[in-house]
């Protein structure tokens, strides 16, 4: 995948946009079934990232990523942080080492294996994990970004009925039932920001 240093710009662009607008959303969700930060903590990170775009923007995508996930790590804070701090990590280090026969979709594969290793979850634990492997599995099959940005946004609507076996809401037992999950809503709008973002540099 290669994206020129204005689309870098303009994903940070969107993705930060997207994450401010939702922001009182993921806290009211968060609210519900957590400590209600997860809007301001994932706003704090995509602040500190906008901060620093022109010098993201300015470096190859594998760097860029690799970059951006280090200031997620250190700004966005709470669970959610390293998490998503780790997916981007891991996608930038498995796109410089690609050499061009591995699929984008089995480069983000590994980014998920290593997100589910550090937080200690898998599928159906009503996390970030039950949009990521949706979107994989979108990815893997071809589907068209507008696709991939439908799926993500219904496998978040379906953690609603789950009860959630890992991080706080987890505490909360059954009582996590009925819920959607604030991380898994973030991943989706960050999903769809990023799918409708590359659909426009693809149309022009
Ligand atoms: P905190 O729970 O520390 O307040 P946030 O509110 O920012 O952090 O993020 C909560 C979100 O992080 C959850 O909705 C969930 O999607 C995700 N999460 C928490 N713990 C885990 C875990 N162990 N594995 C995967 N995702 C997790
Ligand atoms: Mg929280």
């Amino acid at each position: 995948m290669q994206l020129d240093s204005n689309q870098i710009s303009g994903l940070i662009g969107i993705c930060r946009e997207q994450i401010a607008r939702h922001s009182d959303e993921l806290s009211e969700l968060d609210s519900a079934i957590g400590d209600g930060d997860h809007g301001t903590n994932m706003l704090r990170g995509f602040e500190a990232v906008f901060e620093a775009r022109p010098e993201l923007a300015g470096k190859p995508l594998p760097q860029a990523l690799q970059d951006i996930g280090m200031v997620l790590v250190m700004s966005v804070g709470g669970a959610a942080g390293p998490l998503y701090g780790t997916l981007l990590i891991e996608l930038g280090r498995g796109l410089e080492k690609a050499d061009g026969a591995e699929s984008f979709a089995a480069i983000l594969q590994r980014a998920i294996a290593a997100v589910a290793r550090r937080g200690r979850s898998g599928p159906g634990d009503k996390t970030l994990l039950d949009v990521l492997y949706p979107v994989h599995d979108e990815l893997s099959r071809h589907a068209t970004l507008h696709e991939i940005a439908r799926r993500a946004v219904s496998a978040a609507l379906a953690t609603q009925p789950m009860e959630a076996r890992r991080g706080r809401a987890s505490f909360l037992g059954p009582r996590s039932i009925g819920h959607v999950d604030p991380g898994a809503f973030s991943c989706a709008i960050l999903t769809a920001a990023i799918c409708t973002y590359l659909q426009e540099c693809t149309v022009q």
